[in-house]
């Protein structure tokens, strides 16, 4: 029986059996006991099923893997310590020093900061495409040595809406995967793999939690991409530090994912805690019915700033006027996330004093959760940058990210109202 998400929001991954919790219990455990070492040497060979050590693997986070995997319609999901965790692994799976990665460059800023540096580091090569770029720009951006695409389904801070379709085609017709990061949307909104990605990640942190309680991230795998065209040897040939193994053999449509566990998760060790993921799990039930009101209240609040002269601009793919959308509207029928942003007259003074003169809505660096906040980067993320070099990485000085909550949508408006009218 296949269940509606909302439905699998409240019960996949999870089905106790006589007796035994409700509710996807915390094992705070990081270790398993067995009664002989032939069991135990089973499960080290990958012969077996089971938990021996939770740096690979741990029953609570098993459980909220797969509940995610579900939600996504994929065939394995393993859950982070971080969406940082999730997207470095998502490349370092299949990149290794002299490998390429064709890259949107509207992305969230971490991930920007840990591709153009941190991997750049290590050797791998990345380049960066521009939101507009065309299919002819993004096509000549593939190389020989291209391994992946990576790209934001909708992206933080800027609220671009990606062509998943148009990269996943490309990305195949140079044999590499599209590694989606699907955190604004969620699965509620747009599930990728319906559009041809092959891989999702996210930063659960954001929406998945909505509480602002549990750092935390996933990878999930589609199963659907084919790793033996040659350019997967990672995958293809026997892995020496698993007593040989070949995961494309072993493990067929799992092969991708089964290997972030058993080689990076073992090797990294950035694993969420238990605990972390029962808070994620508590998130995740309510899922369905949060993105609802988080997409219901931005869009009021963004028409709202539209219709209020004190605003300069307003950017929200829910907008007519938005450049997004038609696109937004083909890949998310049902609304894209609660975060907007906007930009108050007068430029950075006028924006401050809006920070300053709200109430009910608090500043803070987070997007995503349950309680409306906002953040004014020009003098707080980006407060080393004068306007000129503001402008040129396409943060305006007088720009607010708000992130909408699930408060009485009146008290919110009316919070934005005083705000203003006191400036
Ligand atoms: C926040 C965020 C990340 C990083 O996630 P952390 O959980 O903070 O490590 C990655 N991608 C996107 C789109 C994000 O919003």
């Amino acid at each position: 029986m296949s269940y509606h998400i909302n439905t699998q929001c409240l019960q996949a991954g999870y089905d106790p059996k006589n007796g035994e919790p409700r509710v996807v219990p915390i094992f705070q455990s990081t270790t398993f006991k067995y009664d002989n070492a032939a069991t135990l040497g089973k499960l080290f060979d990958l012969e077996a099923d089971g938990f021996f050590y939770t740096r690979l693997a741990n029953p609570t986070l098993s459980t909220v893997a797969a509940k995610i995997a579900e939600l996504e319609g994929g065939v394995g999901a393993m859950l982070t310590a971080s969406g940082q965790a999730a997207n470095m692994m998502s490349i370092t799976n299949i990149c290794h020093a002299g490998d390429h990665v064709v890259c949107a460059a509207a992305i969230y800023g971490g991930t920007f900061n840990l591709f153009n540096k941190s991997l750049r580091e290590l050797g791998i090569e990345f380049t960066f495409l521009a939101p507009d770029a065309s299919e002819e720009e993004i096509n000549a951006a593939f190389k020989n040595n291209t391994k992946a695409a990576f790209i934001e389904s909708v992206s933080n801070p800027s609220l671009d809406v990606a062509d998943i379709e148009l990269y996943a085609k490309l990305a195949h017709a140079h044999g590499v995967p599209l590694i989606v990061d699907n955190t604004f949307p969620t699965p509620i909104n747009l599930r990728p793999f319906e559009w041809g990605a092959d891989i999702v990640t996210h930063s659960t942190t954001k929406y998945m939690d909505g509480h602002a309680v549990a750092l935390g991230g996933v990878i999930v795998d589609s199963g659907s991409f084919d790793w033996t065209n040659g350019k997967y040897p990672m995958l293809t040939e026997p892995d020496e530090s698993y007593h040989g193994v070949v995961y494309t053999e072993k493990f067929g449509k799992a092969a991708y994912i089964t290997k972030c566990v058993t080689h990076l998760m073992r090797d990294y060790g950035s694993q969420q805690s238990p605990q972390n993921a029962f808070l994620l799990n508590l998130g995740l039930e309510t899922l369905f019915l949060r993105m609802e009101r988080h997409c219901q209240n931005a869009l009021t609040v963004a028409k709202f700033l539209e219709a209020d002269d004190r605003i300069e601009w307003v950017n929200f793919p829910g907008l007519e006027s938005n450049k997004y959308y038609e696109r937004a509207k083909k890949y998310m029928p049902n609304g894209s996330c609660g975060v907007i942003s906007f930009g108050v007259k007068g430029g950075r003074e006028k924006a401050m004093q809006f920070m300053d003169n709200l109430d009910l809505i608090k500043l803070v660096i987070h997007v995503a959760d349950a309680r409306t906040c906002a953040l004014h980067p020009a003098s707080t993320t980006h407060r080393q940058m004068n306007d000129a070099q503001l402008e040129e990485c396409g943060v305006k000085p007088n720009l607010i990210r708000m992130s909408v909550g699930l408060e009485y949508v009146d008290d919110i408006i009316a919070d934005i109202r005083q705000a203003l009218d006191k400036i």
